[in-house]
């Protein structure tokens, strides 16, 4: 039993989707654990090029199944809207390859309501959400105050349950933001039209997961965003609103004795950030916009210009040891074959003092990035299969890395296809 997870080393994006995509040749099951239809994995293969939110990236291969578990934000309308749009473009989803933990709660209408409210009210001290509900939805889940999917098997109960929250919600949303009540009606619109289609979907999947673990199956771990937009650990308070860490995987997943192999941190061979934030790597001007457009830096669901800046050495390796990545898989290292010498974020400079760690979440806004410039390769690399035949600057940026990060790297890809990796 040997399972894998892969995770996000920086502030997410980092192609987490294309590698998921590729390692599922080697697992049977593949379970998304925390998040929602927030971001979005964008996977290229035979199949075509798609963008996918919620739904585990494993949904392209025959025979795999895909678990959405406990620990995502369940998002009815975005799911089903999802399933659709596959299905259009002649992917099959079915109970049979997509599985619902029963325990996963719901995301309601209010939740994105609620999102907007909060961040109008913040204006320029706002957090930049996605407005999607996520904050909203998770504060909601530790006060207890959730519909969780498995009760819709009980539809008496949930319209009632539905009832009981809807007053209480009300207390927030005319009460403290003076927007509209949401209405019964609405819900149970919502609930017909959304909810009650993902239900056939829904089932006990801890018990799926313990009985195919312990018939040898080999399970893949998905993870949203990175490390440092962990809730715990990331850049509070930019962060997302669940643990993206490799550790709350068994627990989001649905088989909290899980014990994961291989941790598969994958890291961009620069750094991209969506939203707002301390940055410190940050790319201005010409510099940045060029980047931009190599790597195609515009967000798979909002389609915001990303932040783009130099690969950041401290924020990799904070990210590395808070995954505890036993292997680094550097994606979008062809998009650096344009520049004749490559920025790097060595260390940062923080009240006059030089450091490798990364700072407390109060300190970043006052850090500055230590740059210094390596070679660049000047040449196409992306039919490039053996790290032997990258250039040799090419391979001095790799080894620079894993020296810097203290893990190896066990994967680099250079193009956004399937078969463009390189193996170590
Ligand atoms: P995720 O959320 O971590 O899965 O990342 P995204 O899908 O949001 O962003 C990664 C983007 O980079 C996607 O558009 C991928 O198709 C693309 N991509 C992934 N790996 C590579 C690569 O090695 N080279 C290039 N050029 N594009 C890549």
């Amino acid at each position: 039993m040997s399972h894998t997870a892969v995770v996000g080393i920086n502030w997410g994006d980092e192609g987490k989707g294309r590698m998921v995509d590729l390692l599922t040749e080697d697992h049977d099951i593949v379970v998304r654990y925390q998040g929602g239809g927030n971001a979005g994995h964008t996977v290229v293969n035979e199949k075509g090029k798609f963008a996918l939110h919620l739904l585990p990236s494993g949904i392209f291969r025959d025979g795999v199944v895909n678990i959405l578990g406990n620990g995502v934000a369940l998002d009815p309308e975005n799911l089903w809207k999802e399933i659709e749009d596959l299905r259009a473009k002649g992917i099959s989803v079915t109970p049979d390859n997509l599985k619902i933990s029963d325990r996963a709660p719901l995301l309601l209408p209010w939740h994105r309501l609620q999102d907007g409210l909060e961040e109008a009210r913040l204006k320029d001290k706002k957090y930049g959400s996605t407005k999607q509900g996520i904050a909203p939805f998770y504060s909601d889940k530790y006060q207890k105050k959730v519909v969780l999917a498995g009760e819709l098997h009980f539809p008496e109960h949930f319209r009632a349950h539905l009832e009981e929250l809807c007053e209480w919600k009300d207390l927030t949303l005319s009460g403290v933001y003076g927007a509209e009540a949401v209405t019964m009606d609405s819900l149970d619109a919502w609930t017909r039209d959304y909810a009650e289609k993902i239900l056939p979907f829904v089932c006990d999947t801890g018990e799926f997961l313990r009985e195919s673990e312990a018939a040898g199956k080999r399970i893949l771990f998905e993870a949203q965003l990175g490390a440092l937009r962990d809730l715990d650990f990331g850049i509070v308070p930019y962060t997302t609103s669940s643990n993206t860490l490799a550790a709350y995987a068994p627990v989001g997943a649905g088989l909290p004795s899980a014990k994961i192999a291989e941790i598969i941190g994958v890291v961009k061979a620069y750094s991209t950030c969506v939203g707002e934030g301390p940055f410190v790597s940050e790319m201005f001007g010409e510099e940045a916009d060029r980047l931009r457009e190599a790597g195609a830096e515009y967000g798979a669901k909002t389609g915001r210009p990303r932040r783009v800046g130099a690969l950041d050495l401290p924020a990799t390796r904070y990210g590395v040891q808070m995954q505890g990545a036993t292997g680094l898989a550097v994606t979008k290292l062809d998009v650096l074959s344009y520049m004749e010498k490559i920025p790097v974020c060595f260390r940062y400079r923080v009240r006059g003092k030089e450091t490798d760690a990364f700072p407390f979440p109060t300190l970043l806004d006052e850090a500055e990035p230590v740059i210094e410039y390596v070679d660049g390769w000047g040449c196409d690399i992306s039919a490039v299969r053996r790290f032997e035949d990258l250039p040799k600057a090419a391979q001095d940026y790799i080894l620079l890395i894993e020296q810097a990060v203290g893990c190896p790297v066990t994967y680099i890809s250079v193009g956004p296809e399937r078969e463009s990796i390189i193996r170590r």
